[in-house]
């Protein structure tokens, strides 16, 4: 039998939850300048395979998966509660994926016991791809959306912030340019008034291409959130550093740790 209940504290999966990544497709088209060094591609790429043909992976429906034998039979393989991060080797709302989204979506449903949480490049796209039961958004799916400068944050955050959802949370990784947030923080607000944005999660690149991020463009993002009340974190350094003059060349194993010990992290629930 399923863990599905009705209500959460009715959940009697003896599992504690996991951190999931569901890449049920794969392969994208390069959106904008932040995905000039797309580790997808990159990665692809040194295999000879091509990135650009978006295709469904076997874990497509991994998500609704039955455990066939063992003490926990008949459960979900991922257990309630679980984070599931989706779509890390494409955008879910692709053009090349739309014949796949509807049943996505269904499993996601069906997983309400679960989060989801995606980022896309393609804000555009979302209103005309959302489920017909999505309604003011389902709390369990978070969609983020990337800005990696400030014309793409001139451009997405406007058709972004208007949309229906329960968890508005932009991405500014790579981080090419200082961003000034402000104008949509003012300009869309929730009906008690505060800010429709919630989390603002900054981050540099990593890799051997790496562009440089400037501190001074992360501090000035994490002094926008404090004024006005929003969640901001600091994922990663990325390879090159640029503070007080001085270019820091960072690696992959330091990047989190230092971005950390910078202690500009103030997450909100
Ligand atoms: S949208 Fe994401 S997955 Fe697609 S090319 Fe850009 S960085 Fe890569």
């Amino acid at each position: 039998m399923k863990q599905l209940s009705l209500f959460p504290e009715e959940n009697t999966d003896p599992r504690s939850p996991e951190s999931v990544n569901w890449n049920l497709w794969h392969g994208c088209t390069k959106a904008s300048a932040g995905c000039l060094n797309c580790y997808m591609y990159r990665r692809d790429e040194s295999i000879g395979k091509d990135p650009s043909i978006v295709q469904k992976t076997e874990s497509f429906d991994l998500p609704v998966r039955i455990l066939r034998s063992g003490k926990n039979k008949g459960l979900y393989k991922i257990p309630a509660g679980s984070h599931i991060f989706t779509c890390f080797s494409s955008d879910f709302f692709h053009p090349a994926a739309d014949d796949w989204r509807e049943e996505a979506w269904a499993m996601m449903k069906e997983r309400w016991d679960c989060t989801f949480f995606m980022i896309t490049k393609r804000p555009e796209r979302i209103a005309e791809h959302l489920p017909k039961s999505w309604g003011k958004g389902w709390e369990h799916v978070t969609i983020a959306v990337t800005c990696e400068n400030q014309e793409m944050a001139d451009k997405r955050l406007p058709i972004y912030l208007s949309l229906p959802l329960f968890h508005h949370s932009v991405m500014i990784e790579p981080m090419l340019s200082a961003v000034n947030l402000q104008p949509y923080i003012d300009a869309y607000k929730a009906p008690e008034g505060t800010p429709v944005l919630k989390h603002v999660s900054v981050g540099g690149e990593s890799g051997s291409k790496a562009r440089i991020c400037e501190y001074s463009w992360v501090e000035s993002v994490h002094t926008q959130c404090m004024k006005n009340g929003i969640s901001f974190y600091y994922h990663q350094t990325g390879a090159k550093l640029l503070k007080d003059g001085k270019l820091y060349q960072i690696p992959r194993k330091l990047q989190h740790s230092q971005a950390h010990k910078a202690g500009l992290d103030s997450l909100r629930s």
